[in-house]
C-alpha cells in the first residue's frame, strides 16, 4: 500500500513521509480501507526504495476491505474509465490541504459518500462486501493527487479542486509543462514534466532540479525548465526527505532505461510552484509537500 492512516493523528500519510519521521512507529499505522494495524517498509534512507505498507499476516484485511482490491482496479483503469453505474469505485483525494503533518484532524481525514456512510460505519456487515463505496479524502502532500492522476488516466473528469489553482477536475487542474518550448503560463497549475538525469545541485539556499522539457532546436534542449526549491530554514531532515525522493526517482528511470533503452518510463516531477517573472524557464517552490517525483510509463 501507498499510503496508510495514522493511528494517532486520522491523517492519511503518503510511504515517503516516513522519511521524515524519526523513529517511524510500528505501530503506529493502520489500513486506509478496514484499520487493521499495517506494518511500515522501507522506509530507511539510501535504499533507493520507496517507503510503503504491508499487511501482518497475523492481522490480514478484514475481508469486505477495498484497498487490496483497488490493486487490480488500477491496472484495469490504465486502458479504460473504470467509473460504473455507481460511481468510481477507488478513494480517490479530491482536494489538499496543508496542515501541520503531526496535528489531529478530526474526525475523520475520508469523507464518505453520504449514501455509503452508514454501511461503512456498521464495518463488518456483510453488505459491504458487494458495496462501491466512493470516498473522497484530503491529501496533504500533492503526492497521492499526482499518483490518482497517474493510476487513473481515463477518468481524469474526477473532482480535483486546489486552492489557488485553476480547475476542478484532475484534467484541468493538473498540466504537463510544454515539451518543446518555454512557455509563460499566465494561470496556476499542478504542473509536471520528466526529470533530466544530472543529479540535483545544492547549495546553501536552494535545490536545483533541470527537466528533460523546454526550448529544443535543431534536437538540443537550449533552456530547459528547471525547478528552484528554496530550502532557506529548512531542517536537514526535511532536505533529506526531498533529495531521498529525486535520487530513488532517478535511479529508477535510469535502471528502466539499461534494461530496455526503448523504455517509455520516465520519473516525473509534479509540483505547485511560482513562474519566475524574470527567467520563465524557472519555476520556484518553498514547501517540500508541493513536490513529488514518480516512475511511470502511463503520462
Ligand atoms: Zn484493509
Amino acid at each position: 500500500m501507498d499510503s496508510a492512516k495514522d493511528k494517532h493523528t486520522g491523517q492519511i500519510v503518503d510511504g515517503e513521509q516516513l522519511w521524515l519521521i524519526n523513529p517511524v512507529d510500528k505501530e503506529g499505522y493502520m489500513c486506509r480501507g478496514c484499520k487493521v494495524l499495517v506494518n511500515p517498509v522501507s522506509f530507511e534512507r539510501g535504499l533507493k526504495t520507496r517507503p510503503h505498507f504491508r499487511e501482518y499476516q497475523k492481522d490480514p484485511h478484514k475481508f469486505w476491505c477495498k484497498i487490496e482490491g483497488e490493486t487490480e482496479l488500477i491496472r484495469a483503469a490504465k486502458s479504460k474509465s473504470i467509473q460504473n453505474e455507481q460511481g468510481f469505485p477507488c478513494s480517490f483525494p479530491h482536494t489538499l490541504e496543508l496542515t501541520d503533518s503531526r496535528s489531529k484532524v478530526e474526525p475523520e481525514d475520508e469523507q464518505l459518500n453520504p449514501n455509503e456512510s452508514k454501511s461503512r460505519s456498521t464495518s463488518n456487515s456483510s453488505s459491504n462486501s458487494n458495496n462501491t463505496s466512493i470516498s473522497k479524502w484530503i491529501a496533504r502532500t500533492i503526492r497521492p493527487i499526482a499518483r490518482t492522476y497517474i493510476n487513473f488516466p481515463k477518468d481524469r473528469d474526477l473532482p480535483l479542486t486546489i486552492s489557488g489553482l485553476e480547475g476542478s477536475i484532475y484534467k484541468d487542474v493538473i498540466r504537463k509543462l510544454s515539451s518543446q518550448e518555454v512557455v509563460i503560463y499566465t494561470r496556476q497549475h499542478l504542473f509536471y514534466a520528466p526529470i533530466a538525469w544530472a543529479a540535483p545541485t545544492k547549495t546553501t539556499n536552494s535545490i536545483n532540479i533541470k527537466l528533460s522539457y523546454g526550448y529544443w532546436l535543431g534536437g538540443k534542449l537550449l533552456q530547459p525548465y528547471s525547478v528552484k526549491i528554496d530550502i532557506t530554514g529548512w531542517s536537514q531532515a526535511k532536505i533529506a526527505y526531498v533529495l531521498e525522493e529525486l535520487e530513488v526517482a532517478r535511479h529508477d528511470a535510469m535502471q528502466a532505461k539499461n534494461k530496455n533503452k526503448f523504455t517509455k518510463t520516465k520519473s516525473w516531477l509534479f509540483f505547485i510552484g511560482q513562474q519566475s517573472s524574470h527567467t520563465p524557464e524557472e519555476f520556484v517552490i518553498n514547501d517540500h509537500r508541493l513536490i513529488c517525483c514518480l516512475t511511470t510509463d502511463a503520462l
